[in-house]
């Protein structure tokens, strides 16, 4: 049966509402939240500081660390405290999505450590985590040449692409192809692009593109909450 009326009336393009502050983690060197709908992402960043043990540093230049876990109370089913398969690949992807947009070449023998955690999980929390990390990466002043901006889209077969699916589209019993997307949104460049489910390669390149239009409104949101701590501007843009 065809899905042609979103669960939660949403457009086909468009994203959850969203929500971001800049700074929520006092403690931290830079920390920053991302909501997307019901999912809540706060990134916490350390660093760049001396990394131990001393073999793992590298001496021309800093590496990045980050680690990306569900709360138990995140989700309505049962989740086990501490790292698990899943998470130890979300914190994988999440580092590879933000390195391309971070210079570490100053800081040689350090790390930067990215600690994502999500309070509520209602899909997506991948992508969510990824823009609060980007945030807090800029709160803490680690030199970057672009924020990272990521949403999931989902993919139903000779449909069209959904954008930022919740819980209850990625679970569609007609099928759609989970697809977290991150991209450097002054460049364009794509930083992470998974799949999880079957489209045609023509179906991919259209959801991309679409996806990477609804990325320039997280831009936005992002932006704007920078601007919230550093700008001293109150009105969105
Ligand atoms: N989820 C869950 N328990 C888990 C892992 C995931 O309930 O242990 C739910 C949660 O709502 C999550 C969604 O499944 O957002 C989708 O998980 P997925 O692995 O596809 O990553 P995400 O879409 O969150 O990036």
């Amino acid at each position: 049966m065809a899905y042609t009326k979103r669960f939660d009336g949403r457009k086909f393009d468009e994203i959850r509402e969203m929500e971001a502050k800049v700074g929520v983690i006092k403690s931290a060197d830079g920390s920053a939240m991302f909501r997307m709908g019901k999912t809540i992402a706060i990134a916490a960043v350390r660093g760049p500081r001396n990394l131990h043990p001393r073999f793992l540093q590298n001496p021309e230049k800093g590496i990045l660390r980050c680690n990306y876990d569900l709360m138990s109370f995140s989700v309505n089913e049962r989740k086990r405290p501490g790292p698990s398969r899943r998470s130890q690949e979300v914190s994988l992807v999440t580092e590879k999505a933000l390195l391309p947009a971070l210079n570490l070449d100053d800081f040689p023998n350090s790390v930067v450590d990215v600690f994502v955690q999500i309070l509520q999980a209602d899909a997506g929390t991948r992508c969510a985590g990824i823009n609060a990390a980007s945030l807090a990466l800029a709160d803490a002043g680690v030199p970057m040449s672009d924020l990272i901006c990521a949403v999931a889209t989902g993919i139903i077969h000779k449909d069209k692409a959904v954008i930022d699916i919740n819980k209850e589209e990625e679970d569609y019993e007609g099928g759609m192809a989970d697809t977290p997307l991150a991209i450097m949104p002054h460049s364009g460049r794509i930083t992470l692009l998974q799949m999880d489910g079957e489209a045609s390669r023509e179906e991919i390149k259209s959801a991309i593109e679409k996806t990477k239009e609804a990325c320039m409104k997280i831009r936005d949101v992002q932006v704007n909450a920078l601007k919230k701590k550093y700008g001293g501007i109150k009105d969105e843009i």
